[in-house]
C-alpha cells in the first residue's frame, strides 16, 4: 500500500480573475475546473491542471475575496514547485516572466536539479523545476500541456514536482512522513542556515517530494491567507486503498476525518504534527467525471448534490474576468 505521489496542492486567492489570469494565461495551465467550495458555497474553487486535469498537474484556489495577505509561518506549505522539461526551459520561462512582468529570483541547484523560483500577484511562492535529471520512465508520468495554452506545449507545465514545507521542528513531521505514510528520506543538508531534508514517496522523483525546512524562528500560522497554502494533497488509486489508509491512520491516532465525496475525487483529511493540513485523495473519476474534456471549465460545475441550489449559488459568486484583470 503506497500513495502514489502529489495529487493536488490547494491554496487561497481574494481575487478571482487576476488569479485565473495568472494561471492560465502566465503559466499556460489550464483551467480544467470551475466549481464552488463545497463548505463555502459563495467561494469558487478553481482548478488549474494540465490538459485532462490529471491527479499530481493540479493546483486549486478557493477565492476568499475577504481573505488578508497570507503571513507565512511554520505549520505551513511555504513553497510550491512545478516540473518542467529541460534546464534551458527555465531561460525560457525567465523571458516569458520578464514579458508578463512576474518578479522571480536567480536559478539554483537543489540535488542536483535547477530551480527557478518566483512568485504569484499574491506573493505564492512557486517555483520551476527541471525534471529531466531523473531515469526517463522512471517514477510520476509528467501531464500533458493543453493544446490550447498561450505557453509552447514543449515548455509548459507538466505538473507538480514538490512541497517544501515549513516547520519548527523536523522530527514530528518526518516521523509520521516515514512511520506512517511510506515516505522514503533522500538527503538532508543545511541551505541558508536551516536544516532541510527531502522526502520522497511512492514511483519517487518529480511529483512525489516533500522537502521539511526547520524554521524554529516563525509562528506557527494556521489561518492561511491569499497567496499561502490551505493544504496538500496525496494520491492514492481507488476506493479500497482510500478505505485502508483512513484505518491506517486513524489507528495511528492522527485525528482523519471521514471520507468525504469531491464529486471529482473522494477525500480525508489529517492534520500532521507539524501543523500542516494533509488529505489523500482517490485519482478518479477526475475532471471529465460532468463535462466534455474539450470543454472543461467553461462553465460552473456544482456537483449533484449542490445542482438543486444552482440559481441561488449562482447569484451570491462575482463573475470572474480575466481579460479585466489587473497585470501582475
Ligand atoms: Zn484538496
Amino acid at each position: 500500500m503506497e500513495l502514489g505521489g502529489i495529487h493536488h496542492v490547494t491554496a487561497v486567492t481574494a481575487n478571482a480573475s487576476e488569479n485565473v489570469a495568472f494561471y492560465t494565461r502566465t503559466l499556460g495551465l489550464r483551467l480544467v475546473k470551475k466549481t464552488v467550495n463545497q463548505d463555502d458555497t459563495s467561494a469558487y474553487h478553481l482548478f488549474y491542471a494540465d490538459e485532462l486535469g490529471r491527479p499530481g498537474t493540479d493546483m486549486t484556489f478557493f477565492d476568499w475575496s475577504f481573505a488578508g495577505r497570507n503571513r507565512p509561518g511554520a505549520g505551513q506549505v511555504s513553497t510550491t514547485a512545478f516540473r518542467v522539461p529541460g534546464r534551458e526551459t527555465l531561460e525560457w520561462w525567465k523571458a516569458r516572466l520578464d514579458s508578463e512582468d512576474v518578479s522571480y529570483g536567480e536559478v539554483f541547484e537543489r540535488n542536483g536539479q535547477a530551480v527557478l523560483p518566483f512568485t504569484d500577484p499574491e506573493g505564492q511562492r512557486l517555483e520551476l523545476v527541471d525534471d529531466t535529471t531523473e531515469d526517463e520512465g522512471s517514477g510520476v508520468p509528467p501531464g500533458v500541456p493543453w493544446k490550447h495554452s498561450p505557453v509552447d506545449r514543449e515548455r509548459g507545465i507538466r505538473g507538480l514536482e514538490g512541497v517544501t514545507l515549513a516547520l519548527n521542528r523536523l522530527e514530528p513531521t518526518a516521523t509520521v512522513l516515514t512511520e506512517q505514510m511510506g515516505f522514503r528520506k533522500v538527503e538532508e543538508h543545511t541551505e541558508n542556515g536551516h536544516r532541510t531534508a527531502t522526502y520522497e514517496v511512492g514511483p519517487g522523483g518529480p511529483g512525489t517530494v516533500v522537502r521539511l525546512v526547520e524554521r524554529p524562528d516563525l509562528r506557527i500560522h494556521r489561518t492561511v491567507g491569499a497567496g499561502g497554502v490551505h493544504h496538500v494533497a496525496f494520491r492514492v488509486p481507488d476506493d479500497e486503498a482510500h478505505d485502508a489508509w483512513r484505518a491506517k491512520l486513524a489507528e495511528a491516532g492522527l485525528g482523519v476525518t471521514p471520507v468525504i465525496d469531491r464529486f471529482y475525487f473522494r477525500s480525508i483529511y489529517f492534520r500532521e504534527p507539524g501543523g500542516v493540513l494533509f488529505e489523500i485523495a482517490t485519482d478518479g473519476p477526475g475532471f471529465t467525471a460532468d463535462e466534455d474534456p474539450e470543454r472543461l471549465g467553461e462553465n460552473l460545475s456544482l456537483p449533484p448534490f449542490l445542482e438543486p441550489r444552482r440559481t441561488q449559488i449562482e447569484a451570491g459568486l462575482e463573475p470572474i474576468n480575466p481579460a479585466g484583470a489587473a497585470r501582475a
